[in-house]
């Protein structure tokens, strides 16, 4: 059985204050899902995070690292450092760091190896502009972003991955890819990891979705049967919207 996973990319939101708020009303939330729930705050609050969640049922997981292990690169932050607090699980390629910081396939097939050289679990993500759907090469964008960051990597290496499809499209702007479309390309990147890899890795990796994911949809998106749970932005910043989201599975 896949595993579901419902996630909460917090961004460059919330202070400490914010943060402690946030978690505490986290805390305070009945969990009826089958998904593992997971958040992503800030840095400067990942530790705090972490602590106060430690014996809770949300893990506490990264937004980015860096693929060195130390060194000359102010302002990064690496695996062995999210390690050395308790986090093992690093989101990486999301469209906003694609867009604004430049990171492509190529940078990413770093960042990857480099979480799982230091045993950590990565959630991969990648989507398409409106721009690549428009002109019909949606499945075209989708299957080089994971064949160019993720295909050099052995079979065994799934076991630590999982993908989130992103359409750039539907991120922060209020506009959902319909429950359909999101099927349509999670089965279309499930048989491209099995074209590479076999079905039984396509059918053990889970695909979440991202982009939009509100209370009032969630349950239809979580649905589909490609579908194994979903990245969420906005709503992950209320607790009672994140786990009405959580709760839908
Ligand atoms: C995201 O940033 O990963 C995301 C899905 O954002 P939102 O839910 O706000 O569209």
């Amino acid at each position: 059985m896949r595993k579901k996973i419902v996630a909460g990319n917090w961004k460059m939101n919330n202070d400490l204050a914010h943060t402690e708020s946030l978690i505490s009303d986290l805390k305070k939330q009945k969990n009826t899902s089958v998904a593992e729930v997971m958040i992503a705050p800030t840095f400067t609050n990942l530790w705090m995070a972490f602590e106060s969640l430690r014996q809770s049922d949300i893990e506490v997981i990264a937004q980015n690292m860096h693929f060195a292990e130390s060194g000359a690169y102010t302002g990064e932050i690496s695996a062995k450092m999210l390690k050395s607090i308790g986090v093992t699980t690093v989101i990486l390629g999301h469209s906003e760091r694609r867009a604004y910081f430049n990171e492509t396939n190529e940078l990413l097939a770093k960042k990857v190896d480099a979480a799982l050289d230091n045993d950590m679990s990565v959630i991969y993500c990648f989507g398409e502009e409106l721009s690549d759907r428009k002109s019909g090469k949606e499945e075209d964008v989708v299957k080089s972003q994971i064949s160019e960051a993720l295909f050099h990597l052995p079979k065994e290496a799934f076991k630590s991955i999982v993908l989130a499809y992103e359409p750039v499209w539907a991120i922060g702007t209020g506009e959902t890819a319909s429950p359909e479309q999101a099927q349509d390309m999670h089965a279309f990147i499930r048989k491209t990891l099995a074209e590479k890899y076999g079905e039984d890795v396509a059918d053990s990796v889970s695909i979440l979705y991202g982009g939009s994911v509100k209370p009032d949809n969630a349950k239809e998106i979580f649905s589909k049967p490609d579908v194994d749970g979903g990245l969420i932005g906005g709503a992950s910043l209320k607790a009672d919207d994140f786990f009405a989201i959580v709760n839908a599975f």
